[in-house]
């Protein structure tokens, strides 16, 4: 069997048309999705592992401007930066993970150290930091992070905040909600990044990393670093999820299809339609998943997902919509 892989750049309310100064960014995204495309190809025709891929990929992803996750996240309610990321082993079921990164340009990679170096799974805000600094892996400083795009969309976010507000009145929530959508990034994508791979030897292996969502709580965490929901591998599959985060933790998206596949026997594209329907509302999820037997699905119950697959034999696809 040969080898397989899928990425994500976010799912989110992607709208169908842009205007035309916009559709040069959505332009640099799908070319950054097929560049990460090309590197991950190019590392498992090297015979490369899975789990080596997974990383080498979401850190280019990463490096990319364009996708929430290290330069280019979002930015929380006090206008910082506050990355998290997972990756885990399917064959071992090892992980690591870690949250609350300000100065670390690439989180997947901690996450692995983490994973490799400790006898922990998931290291946080200073501790995480602390550790970073003690491996000595690549950071600069916390503004380094921050985007114009990036401040451009908080802004937006706090004006379309206030329109939500339930106790609004209903006339007056009419009109707010028109100010809302003429204030809304036409743009807008929840933009985390993930990628999941099998090698030519049959090991699975996932990774997600993300600045969370635009306008998060200071030190909230999502579900791109908790194991099982953003991110989850196995003998079985390896998944990516992403959206809304809270929607992914309470539906454990990522760990559902790898259970359906365990227990109910479902071959993966039936397991993840089911969780894609089923476990999360509509409008809030999408995932990429690769099985043990080199199959893809990359379903989503979003407008759009940035995403992209590819297979030993030659199948390769890169979509949004
Ligand atoms: N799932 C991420 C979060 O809630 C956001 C995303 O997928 O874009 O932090």
């Amino acid at each position: 069997m040969g080898w397989s892989i899928a990425l994500h750049g976010g799912a989110g309310d992607i709208p169908v048309t842009l205007p035309p100064e916009l559709i040069e960014r959505r332009e640099a995204s799908v070319a950054g999705l097929r560049h990460c495309l090309d590197v991950g190809v190019t590392a498992l025709t090297d015979g490369r592992s899975a789990l080596d891929v997974v990383e080498l990929v979401v850190r280019e992803l990463e490096n990319h401007p364009r996708f929430n996750a290290g330069r280019g996240s979002v930015l929380t309610s006090a206008g910082t930066v506050e990355m998290e990321a997972c990756i885990m082993d399917g064959m071992t079921k090892n992980c690591g993970a870690v949250s609350g990164l300000k100065t670390v340009v690439n989180a997947i990679s901690l996450a692995r150290l983490v994973m490799e170096k400790t006898p922990h799974i998931y290291l946080g805000f200073d501790g995480a930091e602390a550790f970073a600094k003690e491996q000595g892996v690549e950071t600069l400083e916390p503004s380094d992070f921050i985007t114009p795009e990036n401040i451009e969309r908080l802004k937006l976010a706090k004006e379309a905040d206030r329109v939500q507000l339930d106790y609004t009145a209903p006339e007056q929530k009419q009109v707010l909600q028109e100010t809302h959508t003429a204030n809304e990034d036409p743009d807008s994508k929840l933009g985390t990044v993930g990628c999941v791979a099998i090698d030519s030897e049959g090991n699975l292996a996932a990774a997600t990393s993300t600045g969370g969502l635009v306008n998060k709580m200071v030190g909230r965490i999502g579900d791109t670093p908790i194991v099982g929901s953003g991110t989850y591998a196995n003998s079985y599959c390896a998944v990516s999820a992403t959206g809304r985060g809270e929607h992914i933790i309470r539906g454990t998206i990522a760990r559902e299809v790898a259970a359906l596949m365990e227990y109910k026997d479902l071959p993966l594209k039936e397991a993840a339609a089911y969780v894609i329907e089923k476990c999360a509302p509509r409008g809030t999820v999408g995932l990429v998943a690769v099985s043990a037997k080199g199959e893809i699905t990359m379903p989503f119950n979003t407008t759009g997902m940035y995403r992209a697959c590819a297979t030993q034999d030659g199948y390769s696809e890169i979509g949004i919509l």
